[in-house]
């Protein structure tokens, strides 16, 4: 494996999997550019070194092959504009055409690969999609985070047929870093906060992080299977009855491990689903009947927040309730702000996963944490502690 920063692209033509897959409305304009501009800085890298860029991507779920909806064509011109270069497309990633378009492209030069999904060998891990795909480039560049729990062809498979010339790009290598800095280096107290809808969701990260940290803050509309696994009162709140044994085997694991969990004290509980419904704050686990609980209480944020300034390494996955509804935001933004302000005093904080990452976006914190994920579902594996395709077909 090479590490990119050391490497010189002089003459090189390097094969760069992208994740561009973008939001797109129903004129064909991106409404999101966020993942191009995440891979900015490793095209840059190679055409500032002198050497040339292929760039290969998946665009949505293109059922039977190709369909003008899913053309990556759409996306050329804001590459074009954030990198300030010339980009060319071809139609197809594996064609002799696009196979000699490649091979004539001239260094400083960027060519656009239309999308991999329009070949079923690539979501399969087809090895002659991948041979042919290998042929783009001298090196292989893997900067799609998003992907890399995927065992796909350009995202794991293609890996082969560069033996020595593969890398990550600058993308995959702050991710790897960053979850490193937390579960394999971490300073103590290590802390994390793992919310969200469902006890089910999440159970294999607390199991693995039952091995590493120092406490685990429980919220979200999990916090309910936990307190009814205590014997608690829980009303109408999100409970998954099924999975009232695990929490019970967590809650004593996490003491023979000597790792504390916290749970929410509080409660604030609406008599129904809506920013109109009516609030109380209660003990979380005395919840009247007919109420459920959406969002930790004043009491939980403080003791939460107590914890989170007190540690030196946090992980933040899954919001504190339900913070699409102002009303019951509170939790959450509180968290936020106190793994803003631990941030500020020293101690490293990642956010990873689907909704605390909107959560931050939401509140505007996202520049002040040290490092918020791009890739959802291959971070809760990351932190799963499964073994990830695209990382080990680098690594190995
Ligand atoms: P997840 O994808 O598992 O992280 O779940 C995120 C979702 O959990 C968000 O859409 C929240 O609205 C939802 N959520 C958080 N707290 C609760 C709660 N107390 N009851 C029901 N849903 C919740």
């Amino acid at each position: 494996m090479q590490n990119i920063n050391d490497y010189n692209f002089n003459n090189k033509k390097a094969l760069i999997r992208v994740d561009f897959n973008v939001p797109l409305n129903e004129s064909m304009e991106i409404t999101d550019d966020t993942r191009i501009r995440a891979a900015i800085p490793t095209i840059k890298k190679v055409l500032n070194d002198g050497g040339a860029v292929v760039l290969m991507s998946h665009l949505g779920r293109p059922k039977s092959g190709p369909n003008d909806k899913f053309s990556l064509k759409h996306i050329v011109n804001r590459i074009s504009e954030l990198t300030e270069t010339k980009v060319n497309f071809v139609d197809d990633c594996i064609s002799e055409d696009a196979i000699t378009t490649s091979s004539n492209l001239n260094n400083g030069e960027i060519l656009l690969l239309e999308n991999l999904r329009f070949y079923k060998h690539e979501t399969a891990g087809d090895q002659n999609f991948s041979r042919q795909l290998a042929k783009h480039g001298d090196v292989y560049i893997n900067d799609a985070f998003g992907t890399v729990h995927r065992a796909h062809a350009s995202t794991a498979v293609i890996a082969k047929f560069f033996p020595t010339e593969k890398m990550f790009g600058y993308l995959i290598e702050k991710e790897i870093t960053s979850v490193n800095k937390v579960l394999t280096e971490g300073k103590h107290p290590i802390t994390a906060i793992v919310g969200g809808a469902k006890v089910s969701s999440k159970l294999t990260i607390i199991e693995n992080l039952l091995e590493k940290v120092d406490n685990i803050i429980i919220g979200g509309g999990m916090a309910y299977t936990f307190a009814k696994a205590l014997g608690g009162k829980t009303g109408n709140s999100l409970v998954e009855d099924d999975f009232i044994p695990t929490a019970k085997e967590i809650l004593e694991k996490a003491n023979a491990n000597n790792v504390s969990i916290l749970l929410p004290s509080d409660t604030v509980a609406a008599d129904n689903f809506s920013n109109e419904a009516n609030k109380q704050t209660c003990s979380t686990t005395e919840i009247p009947d007919g109420w459920m609980g959406l969002d930790i209480g004043v009491n939980a944020i403080n003791e939460y927040s107590k914890c989170i300034k007190n540690s030196k390494t946090i992980l933040w996955n899954g919001p504190m309730g339900v913070f699409e509804i102002e009303s019951f935001q509170e939790g959450t933004k509180q968290v936020a702000l106190a793994v803003v302000e631990a941030t500020k005093n020293g101690a490293f904080s990642l956010v990873g996963g689907g909704d605390s990452v909107a959560a931050v976006n939401k509140f505007n914190l996202a520049d002040k944490v040290s490092h918020v994920s791009t890739g959802g579902g291959a971070m809760l594996e990351y932190l799963e502690g499964k073994d990830l395709p695209g990382i080990k077909a680098i690594l190995g």
